[in-house]
């Protein structure tokens, strides 16, 4: 059955997969969500002997109903390829008697990858379909993980540009040298003199700036956006946890239809809408336990019913969960206030103005499956600390808030389920945040020197990411004030003359 998708703000006009993916956003500023949530096709049983690539075909193809089976295929090819450092894509590492799901083996090890790789191919497809003749010019702001995996995702993919700005000072140097030396004739990376705010204040502009976008058409270009809101994110999202289901089944650690819990670290609310997507489609999954730091609007949320933004944002050793406001959670909010447009956008307007908004007692007790809590830098790094002391496996600082909240539910529900805790960035991602939790003594290394530390006590090889880095040249060295992003933006897509 054909999937169309809508705005959470407004139940018409319903628009194909591939128009959603280009979209990006709906006009009304609402995230686009399908008409419904299709039913797994294949049994557990015929998924548990297949690839991840045939996996994600059988995910893919229920919400991508528009693609053909030979464009979806070419693109799930591309983007699950020896970019990935294992077959298996996705493995499941058991440790403690839980599985971390391993969301990290792709080009710049961070779960971002699992989107990102395949989102390229999914949109340029998608523009094919829609007979858009422009070129694609990714436009984006990064506080340095999805900067990254949108460079790493769209270099060489024809048809596309990218251009990524990030705040000069304001990223880890590690991070930035990932990103200086991107490689590719269609990537651009700027440090702006500024903070992540004015970048993606910057970023936004340059997305409303109608004669820039008139000037950028005359010569054949349009903006679009790699942001974590794109459906073309979100369903390749489905696919990892259909796919965790099928292995644990195929290797007797579950029974036929024995539920599992999920643990998901948690920042904008992607990742573990998918999961909540991933059930909808039919795989048992019990309790979804959303992990917060201590940015904890979340936990919060699920505990009162008040979403409220206004407070302190706080940096901490996992800033890709240091957030406050999270977008997908709209799609999670549209769904309990019944598919009611009005009512969410009543709510969003709320968000908006007043950074706070309280939904129903009704709505509330859709929320019973999720299970929300927090940890703070000390029980973080403790939880790294305990993990490797008790099995030799290193957590990142991500996944280790994630394995600290599932202490925290075990203990209070004393619920033995079977539990997949998402591991969404390698320790080597954050090594020095890693390597200061497991000892102190560490704090005197430089960056790389932690590295090959790291990859001696946990007994790893250095990831290609970090290994290629080291000697890579460095290809990017712009520098920009915010003031001057335009004019760099004209300049680097040649429509400054
Ligand atoms: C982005 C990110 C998260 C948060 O994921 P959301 O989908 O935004 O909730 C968690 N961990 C890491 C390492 C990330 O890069």
């Amino acid at each position: 059955m054909e999937v169309l998708y809508s705005s959470t703000r407004n139940g018409e006009p319903k628009f194909t997969a591939s128009q959603a993916i280009l979209k990006g956003l709906a006009d009304d500023g609402g995230l686009f969500v399908p008409d419904h949530i299709p039913a797994l096709s294949c049994s557990m049983r015929d998924l548990s002997g297949k690839s991840y690539q045939e996996v994600a075909y059988e995910v893919m193809k229920l919400f991508f109903t528009d693609f053909t089976e030979e464009e979806l295929k070419n693109c799930i090819e591309r983007a699950y390829d020896s970019k990935f450092d294992t077959e298996e894509i996705a493995p499941l590492v058991e440790a403690e008697g839980t599985y971390y799901l391993e969301l990290f083996h792709g080009a710049t090890i961070a779960f971002k990858d699992m989107a990102l790789s395949i989102l390229p191919h999914l949109m340029i497809t998608s523009a094919k379909k829609n007979q858009v003749e422009n070129e694609i010019v990714i436009l984006t702001a990064t506080s340095g993980d999805t900067g990254k995996a949108a460079l790493a995702g769209f270099a060489g993919v024809e048809g596309t540009k990218i251009i990524v700005f990030y705040p000069k000072n304001g990223v880890s140097p590690i991070q930035e040298r990932q990103m200086v030396t991107q490689k590719g004739d269609n990537t651009f990376v700027v440090g702006i003199r500024g903070n992540f705010d004015d970048a993606q204040t910057g970023v936004k502009a340059l997305f409303n700036d109608r004669e820039l976008a008139q000037e950028m058409a005359a010569a054949g270009l349009q903006f679009s956006s790699a942001n974590s809101i794109n459906i073309g994110r979100l369903v390749p999202q489905v696919v990892y946890y259909v796919y965790a289901y099928a292995k644990l089944f195929q290797e007797e650690r579950i029974a036929e239809g024995e539920k599992i819990n999920v643990v998901v670290p948690t920042g904008n609310f992607g990742n573990i809408l998918a999961a909540f997507y991933a059930r909808q489609m039919g795989v048992p999954i019990g309790k979804l336990i959303c992990a917060s730091n201590e940015n904890k609007v979340l936990y919060d949320f699920f505990a009162t019913g008040t979403y409220d933004r206004n407070r302190e944002f706080v940096l901490t050793t996992s800033p890709s969960m240091d957030i406050l406001i999270s977008s997908n959670l709209e799609r999670l909010i549209y769904r309990i206030a019944g598919e009611d447009a009005q009512k969410n956008a009543a709510l969003m307007d709320s968000l908006a103005r007043t950074g706070v908004y309280e939904i129903t007692e009704q709505m509330r007790e859709q929320l019973a499956d999720f299970y929300g809590n927090y940890a703070d830098e000390a029980e973080t790094a403790g939880r790294i600390r305990q993990m490797y002391e008790n099995t030799g496996y290193v957590l990142d600082t991500h996944t280790a808030v994630a394995s600290a909240v599932y202490q925290k539910y075990r203990e209070s529900s004393k619920d033995e389920t079977v539990t997949v805790i998402a591991s969404t960035a390698s320790p080597f991602k954050f090594t020095r945040s890693v390597m200061n939790a497991i000892d102190g003594k560490y704090d005197a290394m430089s960056d790389f020197e932690l590295v090959d530390e790291l990859a001696r006590i946990g007994r790893l090889d250095v990831p290609n990411a970090i290994a290629e880095i080291r000697t890579a040249p460095v290809v990017h060295d712009n520098i920009c004030d915010k003031t001057e992003m335009k004019a760099v933006v004209k300049h680097f897509l040649g429509v400054d003359a």
